[in-house]
């Protein structure tokens, strides 16, 4: 009670010398005993003063005691002053009253040491307690908004990435009976959004997602987090969801929003079999299946399997090594002959990079190209392939060996360096070769990308003399346009149509069209993936083309593709047949 000790008691009394004689004997040690007698005075003072207490006779000259009380009581600034108010006897009626009024005690005239010392006490400690009690929930409402912004993304009201694993861990374990999904939603191209409109159209559609997850999964006894940027994850229990419906819904909600913007949610799918897996590799695996689909627009979502993992791991094989590996010379080319069935002999061949790794023995390029097209490592990959060419190509003529051209892929991400145009005739002048020596191949989806800068790119390879071929022509979204506007030497057709020729009527009258069409417009055909005599016999009918595939040779290593060169080079003369190798 140090606090008290110095605030003092207000008594106000009409004729108030005897209470106030009295209260200075009970409280005099602990309090000092201020009087008025008046209740304006009163006012005045609490006004003024702090005071620990205030006394008041009911009846009072220019303002009784219950219009002081009124003033007291209903005033949020005197909130903890209590009022005891001091009545007759028989008034109980005015006590009644008083109390009514928001009176704390009252006091009986004439007043008696024993109570007014223990009520007045009472008083003060029910005040101090109450006082108490709101310091202590204002603490707790604190410490409470404290852990919620903790533990909530302050733009969209969810769980942020902590809170969602520990919450989503609790959830799975405490529920074993429940099977669950953790579903990692991502919106496609955000950046565009947040590029192409305000930030406050970006933060719109993260708020809409958001209140849509929560109606939509906490009703179900799910969790919704969003853990990043535009990433969402959903701990979900498996029998109330429908990811169809969900991202319909999503597509609906954001549609709302009128913004003049594709915008698209997918959706990777984790089915939680163990749940003692940490959330956060839940939330991976989750991940890696949203990987398989994102961008592509006919599906939006994708489950989980373990195959995806196997992938993921190899993928960080790969990033993890690909740098030393390149210095290491752990990558090499091989060489697939290209065979002309007019002059039944090799005529070219192509550089195809090969990976000897240490530990994992040899890895397909099918494995580490797309990697390496994703991460930009391919850039390097390819300098290194040409320049390996550049060496053999060096080292042929330096034997004194009749050379044929060989082509080598040039992968689209090469187009965004304008340095590739002094690079590659740089390799050329630093090996002394010619630039018809070296063929460069594109993919359609190069022209897919950036039309005009691989039309005009192309046309100063050209220009140099340099042949430009396209790869796998066929398999994307090939188009007439493409071939109207895009200078090519040759055309590869992809071997997806020779897969076909023997079933499919269709593949065939297309493959005709093709040749009947590159011959017109000049370019030179290669038709990839030869394997059989019957597919050799249906396309040798077709006209002059040149063939690349199985049938004639895998791609060799270079001692080994150097002794078939020389071999059809010495009988070049001499009425070579194809055999199968
Ligand atoms: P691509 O450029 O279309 O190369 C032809 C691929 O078809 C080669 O696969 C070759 O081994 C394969 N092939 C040839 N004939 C046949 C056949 O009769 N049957 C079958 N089933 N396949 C045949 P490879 O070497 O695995 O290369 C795959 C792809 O990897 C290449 O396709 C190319 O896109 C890419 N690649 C390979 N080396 C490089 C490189 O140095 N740079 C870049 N950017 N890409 C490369
Ligand atoms: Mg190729
Ligand atoms: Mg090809």
């Amino acid at each position: 009670m140090d606090s008290e000790k110095s605030l003092p008691i207000l008594l106000t009394a009409d004729e108030n010398e005897n209470e106030c004689n009295l209260l200075n004997k009970v409280f005099g040690d602990e309090f000092e005993v201020v009087s008025v007698t008046n209740g304006l005075d009163c006012i005045d003072f609490v006004e003024k003063n702090k005071v620990a207490v205030v006394l008041v006779s009911l009846k009072l000259p220019v303002m009784d005691g219950f219009e002081v009380l009124n003033v007291i009581a209903k005033d949020s600034r005197f909130a903890d002053v209590p009022v005891i108010v001091i009545t007759d006897r028989e008034d109980s009626e005015g006590e009644a009253r008083a109390m009514e009024n928001g009176a704390a005690e009252f006091l009986t005239t004439p007043l008696n040491e024993t109570v007014i010392k223990y009520r007045v006490h009472n008083v003060l400690a029910r005040y101090e307690n109450e006082r108490n009690k709101i310091e202590r929930a204002v603490k707790d409402l604190k410490i409470f908004e404290m852990h919620r912004s903790l533990e909530i993304d302050s733009l969209t009201g969810l769980y942020n990435r902590p809170t969602f694993y520990k919450k989503a861990a609790n959830l799975v374990q405490a529920h074993p009976e429940t099977k669950y999904y953790i579903v990692y939603l991502d919106i496609s191209c955000f950046k565009a959004i947040n590029d192409l409109f305000h930030m406050e159209t970006g933060n719109l559609i993260l708020k809409t997602a958001a209140s849509y997850f929560m109606n939509k999964i906490n009703p179900h006894g799910g969790i919704c987090s969003r853990i990043e940027a535009d990433h969402f994850v959903l701990c979900v229990p498996q029998e109330s969801f429908d990811p169809d419906k969900l991202i319909e819904g999503l597509d609906n909600a954001i549609q709302t929003l009128g913004i003049s913007h594709n915008i698209l949610f997918f959706a990777g799918i984790y089915p939680v079999n163990n749940v003692y897996l940490p959330a956060d590799q839940m939330c991976d695996r989750a991940n890696m299946a949203l990987r398989k689909v994102k961008g592509n627009y006919l599906t939006r979502y994708a489950y989980y399997d373990a195959g995806m993992r196997e992938q993921m791991l190899q993928e960080q094989m790969i990033v993890r090594d690909m740098n030393y590996a390149l210095k290491d010379n752990q990558f090499t080319i091989y060489l697939q002959p290209v065979y002309s069935l007019a002059k039944d002999t090799i005529v070219s061949a192509e550089a195809l990079v090969r990976w000897f790794h240490p530990v994992n023995g040899m890895i397909s390029p099918g494995k580490f190209i797309p990697v390496f097209e994703r991460n930009g490592f391919i850039v390097k990959l390819d300098r290194f392939v040409w320049e390996e060419v550049c060496k053999f190509l060096r080292r042929q003529l330096d034997e004194g060996v009749d050379i044929m051209p060989v082509s080598v892929n040039v992968s689209r991400l090469n187009f965004y360096n304008l340095d590739l145009l002094e690079f590659l005739p740089g390799l050329l002048e630093k090996y002394n070769l010619e630039p018809e020596m070296l063929k460069l191949e594109v993919t359609e989806s190069a022209y897919t990308d950036n039309p005009q800068q691989l039309i005009s790119i192309t046309r100063m390879f050209r220009e140099r003399g340099f042949s430009v071929l396209m790869d796998d022509f066929g398999s994307g979204f090939s188009s007439l346009n493409m071939l109207k506007n895009l200078p090519i030497d040759v055309l590869k057709v992809d071997m997806a149509f020779v897969r076909e020729l023997e079933e499919s009527d269709r593949a065939r009258t297309i493959l005709r069209f093709v040749l009947g069409l590159a011959q017109d417009l000049g370019m030179g055909v290669v038709i990839e993936g030869v394997e059989t005599q019957n597919q050799l016999n249906y396309i040798s009918k077709l006209g002059k083309v040149d063939i690349q595939g199985y049938f004639f040779s895998r791609p060799l290593p270079v001692e080994d593709f150097k002794i078939l060169y020389n071999k059809y080079s010495l009988n070049k003369n001499e009425n070579v047949t194809i055999e199968r190798r």
